[in-house]
Protein backbone atom coordinates (compact mmCIF):
# COMPACT_ATOMS: atom_id res chain seq x y z
CA UNK A 1 0.00 0.00 0.00
CA UNK A 2 1.29 3.45 -1.12
CA UNK A 3 -0.06 6.40 2.03
CA UNK A 4 1.32 9.66 1.95
CA UNK A 5 0.25 12.26 3.59
CA UNK A 6 1.50 15.90 2.72
CA UNK A 7 0.59 19.69 3.63
CA UNK A 8 -0.92 21.61 1.27
CA UNK A 9 -1.44 25.46 0.55
CA UNK A 10 -0.86 28.20 2.78
CA UNK A 11 -2.83 26.49 5.61
CA UNK A 12 -0.87 23.70 5.53
CA UNK A 13 -4.24 21.26 5.33
CA UNK A 14 -2.90 17.65 5.31
CA UNK A 15 -3.96 15.81 1.91
CA UNK A 16 -3.44 12.40 1.50
CA UNK A 17 -2.78 9.82 -1.34
CA UNK A 18 -3.46 6.42 -0.57
CA UNK A 19 -2.52 3.67 -2.90
CA UNK A 20 -2.86 -0.04 -3.81
CA UNK A 21 -0.01 -1.03 -6.15
CA UNK A 22 -2.13 -3.90 -7.34
CA UNK A 23 -4.44 -2.46 -8.97
CA UNK A 24 -3.36 0.91 -9.83
CA UNK A 25 -6.34 2.58 -7.97
CA UNK A 26 -5.72 5.47 -5.67
CA UNK A 27 -8.22 7.43 -3.49
CA UNK A 28 -7.19 11.18 -2.59
CA UNK A 29 -8.39 12.93 0.75
CA UNK A 30 -8.96 16.66 1.25
CA UNK A 31 -7.15 18.41 -1.88
CA UNK A 32 -6.67 21.56 -0.44
CA UNK A 33 -4.30 23.14 -2.76
CA UNK A 34 -1.07 22.43 -5.23
CA UNK A 35 -3.21 20.39 -7.19
CA UNK A 36 -0.06 19.85 -9.55
CA UNK A 37 2.43 18.00 -7.09
CA UNK A 38 -0.77 16.28 -5.92
CA UNK A 39 -1.05 14.89 -9.38
CA UNK A 40 2.19 14.66 -10.24
CA UNK A 41 2.76 11.70 -7.73
CA UNK A 42 -0.32 9.88 -8.48
CA UNK A 43 1.77 9.83 -12.22
CA UNK A 44 5.02 8.81 -10.48
CA UNK A 45 3.44 6.27 -8.77
CA UNK A 46 1.72 5.15 -11.61
CA UNK A 47 -1.42 5.45 -10.13
CA UNK A 48 -5.14 5.67 -11.38
CA UNK A 49 -7.37 7.87 -9.26
CA UNK A 50 -10.44 6.61 -8.22
CA UNK A 51 -12.12 8.92 -6.05
CA UNK A 52 -12.08 12.23 -4.44
CA UNK A 53 -12.64 12.29 -1.03
CA UNK A 54 -13.55 15.56 1.36
CA UNK A 55 -13.80 15.79 4.70
CA UNK A 56 -15.76 18.96 4.81
CA UNK A 57 -16.34 21.88 2.84
CA UNK A 58 -13.93 24.67 3.98
CA UNK A 59 -11.44 26.30 1.15
CA UNK A 60 -7.96 25.01 2.61
CA UNK A 61 -9.59 21.30 2.57
CA UNK A 62 -12.13 21.28 -1.07
CA UNK A 63 -9.85 24.18 -2.82
CA UNK A 64 -8.21 22.20 -5.39
CA UNK A 65 -10.81 18.90 -5.52
CA UNK A 66 -12.20 20.50 -8.99
CA UNK A 67 -9.12 20.96 -10.41
CA UNK A 68 -7.97 17.55 -9.68
CA UNK A 69 -11.33 15.93 -11.05
CA UNK A 70 -10.43 17.51 -14.22
CA UNK A 71 -7.22 16.19 -14.59
CA UNK A 72 -7.92 12.64 -13.60
CA UNK A 73 -12.03 12.25 -14.18
CA UNK A 74 -12.48 10.66 -10.58
CA UNK A 75 -15.34 11.82 -9.23
CA UNK A 76 -15.62 14.34 -6.03
CA UNK A 77 -18.07 13.15 -2.12
CA UNK A 78 -18.28 15.35 -0.04
CA UNK A 79 -21.28 15.28 2.72
CA UNK A 80 -24.16 17.38 1.43
CA UNK A 81 -24.59 18.99 4.85
CA UNK A 82 -21.69 21.25 3.78
CA UNK A 83 -23.48 22.62 0.17
CA UNK A 84 -24.13 25.65 2.07
CA UNK A 85 -20.85 26.03 3.03
CA UNK A 86 -19.26 25.10 -0.56
CA UNK A 87 -21.51 27.80 -2.05
CA UNK A 88 -19.94 30.47 0.47
CA UNK A 89 -16.77 30.22 -1.61
CA UNK A 90 -16.01 33.54 -1.94
CA UNK A 91 -16.37 34.77 1.39
CA UNK A 92 -14.21 32.03 2.47
CA UNK A 93 -11.86 32.87 0.01
CA UNK A 94 -12.13 36.59 1.48
CA UNK A 95 -11.70 35.32 4.99
CA UNK A 96 -8.01 34.17 3.43
CA UNK A 97 -7.51 37.20 1.05
CA UNK A 98 -6.85 35.28 -1.52
CA UNK A 99 -8.72 34.23 -5.13
CA UNK A 100 -11.70 31.95 -4.87
CA UNK A 101 -11.23 28.34 -6.29
CA UNK A 102 -14.09 27.22 -9.32
CA UNK A 103 -15.92 24.76 -7.39
CA UNK A 104 -18.77 22.48 -8.18
CA UNK A 105 -21.33 20.20 -6.25
CA UNK A 106 -20.16 16.58 -5.58
CA UNK A 107 -20.61 14.05 -7.41
CA UNK A 108 -21.95 11.83 -4.37
CA UNK A 109 -22.31 12.79 -0.48
CA UNK A 110 -20.19 10.90 1.77
CA UNK A 111 -23.12 9.87 4.29
CA UNK A 112 -22.82 8.42 7.15
CA UNK A 113 -22.38 4.65 6.84
CA UNK A 114 -21.14 4.29 3.21
CA UNK A 115 -18.04 2.86 2.18
CA UNK A 116 -15.49 4.44 0.09
CA UNK A 117 -12.09 4.43 -0.93
CA UNK A 118 -10.50 1.18 -2.51
CA UNK A 119 -11.42 -2.39 -2.51
CA UNK A 120 -8.56 -3.52 -0.38
CA UNK A 121 -8.57 -1.11 1.64
CA UNK A 122 -11.80 0.37 2.17
CA UNK A 123 -12.96 2.93 4.62
CA UNK A 124 -16.58 3.85 6.61
CA UNK A 125 -17.64 7.48 6.29
CA UNK A 126 -18.20 8.56 10.04
CA UNK A 127 -20.49 11.77 10.05
CA UNK A 128 -19.15 13.96 12.94
CA UNK A 129 -20.72 17.40 12.64
CA UNK A 130 -19.49 20.12 14.52
CA UNK A 131 -16.79 21.90 12.93
CA UNK A 132 -19.03 21.96 10.30
CA UNK A 133 -22.19 20.40 9.60
CA UNK A 134 -20.79 18.28 7.06
CA UNK A 135 -17.77 17.34 8.68
CA UNK A 136 -16.95 13.93 8.27
CA UNK A 137 -14.53 11.43 9.36
CA UNK A 138 -13.25 8.34 7.30
CA UNK A 139 -12.33 5.12 9.21
CA UNK A 140 -10.14 2.60 7.57
CA UNK A 141 -10.94 -0.25 10.32
CA UNK A 142 -8.60 -2.86 8.63
CA UNK A 143 -5.54 -0.51 8.61
CA UNK A 144 -7.13 1.06 12.27
CA UNK A 145 -6.29 4.29 10.41
CA UNK A 146 -8.94 7.41 10.81
CA UNK A 147 -8.56 10.47 8.70
CA UNK A 148 -10.32 13.17 10.81
CA UNK A 149 -10.22 16.58 8.66
CA UNK A 150 -11.29 18.97 11.27
CA UNK A 151 -12.67 17.16 13.59
CA UNK A 152 -9.50 16.29 16.17
CA UNK A 153 -6.17 17.30 16.39
CA UNK A 154 -3.33 15.72 18.46
CA UNK A 155 -4.11 17.46 21.58
CA UNK A 156 -7.05 19.78 20.63
CA UNK A 157 -10.42 19.71 18.67
CA UNK A 158 -11.94 22.05 15.46
CA UNK A 159 -12.80 25.60 15.73
CA UNK A 160 -16.31 25.89 16.03
CA UNK A 161 -16.60 29.50 15.67
CA UNK A 162 -17.49 29.54 12.23
CA UNK A 163 -20.37 29.72 10.28
CA UNK A 164 -21.90 25.77 10.50
CA UNK A 165 -19.85 25.27 13.80
CA UNK A 166 -21.69 24.21 16.82
CA UNK A 167 -19.04 23.50 20.01
CA UNK A 168 -21.70 20.90 22.34
CA UNK A 169 -21.94 18.92 18.63
CA UNK A 170 -18.47 18.61 17.90
CA UNK A 171 -17.45 17.32 21.96
CA UNK A 172 -20.90 14.57 20.83
CA UNK A 173 -19.51 14.16 17.58
CA UNK A 174 -15.95 12.84 19.33
CA UNK A 175 -17.26 11.07 22.48
CA UNK A 176 -19.37 9.16 20.60
CA UNK A 177 -18.06 8.25 16.88
CA UNK A 178 -14.28 8.42 17.76
CA UNK A 179 -13.48 7.70 21.14
CA UNK A 180 -15.54 4.51 20.71
CA UNK A 181 -12.82 3.66 18.06
CA UNK A 182 -9.74 1.05 19.60
CA UNK A 183 -7.20 2.97 21.34
CA UNK A 184 -4.23 1.90 18.98
CA UNK A 185 -6.42 3.30 15.92
CA UNK A 186 -3.77 6.05 14.17
CA UNK A 187 -5.32 9.44 13.27
CA UNK A 188 -4.68 11.41 10.70
CA UNK A 189 -5.65 14.97 11.44
CA UNK A 190 -6.60 17.47 8.85
CA UNK A 191 -3.71 20.00 10.45
CA UNK A 192 -0.37 19.16 12.22
CA UNK A 193 0.92 15.82 13.18
CA UNK A 194 -0.58 12.43 13.58
CA UNK A 195 -2.14 11.18 16.90
CA UNK A 196 -3.57 8.09 17.98
CA UNK A 197 -7.04 7.47 19.66
CA UNK A 198 -5.91 6.62 22.72
CA UNK A 199 -3.55 9.01 23.32
CA UNK A 200 -5.91 11.95 22.90
CA UNK A 201 -8.27 9.79 24.98
CA UNK A 202 -6.27 10.42 27.63
CA UNK A 203 -4.25 13.83 27.13
CA UNK A 204 -6.43 16.08 25.20
CA UNK A 205 -7.54 19.03 27.78
CA UNK A 206 -10.57 19.26 25.31
CA UNK A 207 -12.42 15.97 26.03
ZN1 LIG B 1 -11.95 23.29 8.49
Amino acid sequence: MILETFPVGPLQCNCTLMGDEETGEAIVVDPGDEVGRIHRRLTEHGLKLKQILVTHAHIDHVGGALKLKRLTGAPILLNQNDLPLLAMMESQAGWLGIAPPETAPPDESLEDGLLVGLARYPAQVLHTPGHTQGSVCLHFAPLKLLIAGDTLFAGSIGRTDLPGGNADQIIDSIETRLLTLPDETKVLPGHGPATTIGDERRSNPWL
